[in-house]
């Protein structure tokens, strides 16, 4: 399919403008002026989930295949087939065109951290990877690897009504005759020993749940997407074509659908909190759970994601970083010197090897994250 783009121009000297995420206006590389962007007064809308879903013709993403034309060089070139918005290969002026799918983002979270930034957030994250092979430092610096997305979410609200059978705990106590040895002789002794009562119950908790996020990309892992929360859609603005001028933005690839029922998941966890506080007791036991969602609503929007991968010994790592708040996640590799150091130096002063036996996560889980 074909696409013709625009992009922004600057007034002074008609080179291509930006989104600028300090300044949170459009701004032109070459002469530095810059455009603000209209305080759009739109109030961001929740869509009914229920008639969407019903009146959705295709389930199912499209990928087509895009041959874009650049409004600046007139160059052509083939966009990834879920962005609407990238720079021209040939010219890197901004290139945005038309959406595809069948529901289109309405508001978006603009981008709060720069390159710059974004960069030196990287470089203090590495740093901070105790285990990682000192060599990885110099080789993944490079800047051109980061690059910023607007990447597709779904937010789902709903209200629940659940209802639960299970079985509660109490914890009681009975007096048992044990015979042990003191001194090297026999003695019967009474002790308290712990049982417990379970007693069948049953019952409904109601939730309300706000703004339940789904990423609705496959560009970066669905680990990666989840550990970028919290996002702050408090303060979504409207759609505006302003705001993604020079970064990758892209459509859903997870269906309104889909991402329910993911959304789904989310909700059952504090609804399974809720329901074993109303239970009590010492113990639960959840047997049943039936949920009903009503009020059920959604939105399509873009959330801002500064991603780069590096190479180590033929792996592919990924990072991300939350280009609202901030906060950086990754996988990183580990260097084994470095471990056996640890463990050797533990083990003389504490025993740590056999916390580290014991604690296998210390060392399996390869996700690291740092707050700002
Ligand atoms: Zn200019
Ligand atoms: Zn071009």
């Amino acid at each position: 399919m074909k696409f013709k783009s625009i992009n922004f121009t600057c007034q002074s000297c008609g080179a291509p403008l930006r989104f600028n995420p300090i300044a949170n206006t459009l701004q032109c590389e070459f002469c530095s002026s810059k455009e603000s962007i209209e305080t759009s007064l739109e109030t961001i809308q929740e869509y009914d989930l229920k008639n969407a879903l019903n009146s959705l013709e295709n389930s199912n993403t499209q990928e087509i295949n895009k041959e874009v034309t650049c409004n600046k060089c007139a160059a052509t070139f083939t966009m990834n087939p879920y962005s609407f918005s990238a720079n021209c290969p040939y010219c890197d002026t901004p290139a945005i065109i038309d959406f595809v799918q069948e529901i289109t983002p309405k508001s978006l979270l603009p981008f709060h951290i720069s390159h710059k930034e974004a960069q030196e957030k990287f470089n203090k994250w590495l740093g901070s990877l105790w285990f990682a092979p000192s060599q990885l430092k110099k080789f993944v610096d490079g800047d051109e690897k980061l690059k910023g997305y607007y990447l597709p979410h779904w937010t789902y609200d709903a209200d629940t009504t659940t209802y639960y059978q299970g079985q509660r705990g109490d914890i009681y106590y009975i007096n048992v005759e044990r015979e042990t040895i003191v001194e090297g002789r026999r003695v019967r002794r009474t002790v308290k020993e712990p049982r417990i009562q379970w007693t069948p119950v049953s019952g409904y908790v109601n939730n309300s749940f706000d703004d339940v996020t789904i990423g609705a990309s496959k560009t970066i892992s669905r680990t990666i997407l989840e550990n970028l929360t919290p996002w702050h859609t408090e303060v979504l603005v409207p759609f505006n074509k302003k705001y993604i001028a020079g970064f990758d933005s892209q459509e859903y690839t997870v269906g309104l659908d889909n991402g329910f029922e993911l959304a789904k998941i989310k909700m059952n966890r504090v609804i399974e909190q809720h329901i074993r506080r109303a239970i009590g007791g010492d113990q639960q036991q959840i047997t049943n759970i039936e949920t009903e969602y009503k009020n059920t609503s959604y939105k399509n929007v873009l959330f801002p994601i500064w991603t780069a991968k590096f190479r180590w010994k033929n792996r592919t790592y990924n990072y991300a970083i939350n280009g609202q708040t901030g906060k950086i996640v990754g996988e990183r590799p580990y260097s084994w010197l470095k471990i056996a150091i640890l463990i050797g130096t533990l083990s003389s002063v504490v025993g740590g090897a056999m916390y580290i036996d014991q604690h296998p996560n210390f060392l399996k889980n390869s996700y690291h994250q740092l707050k700002r």
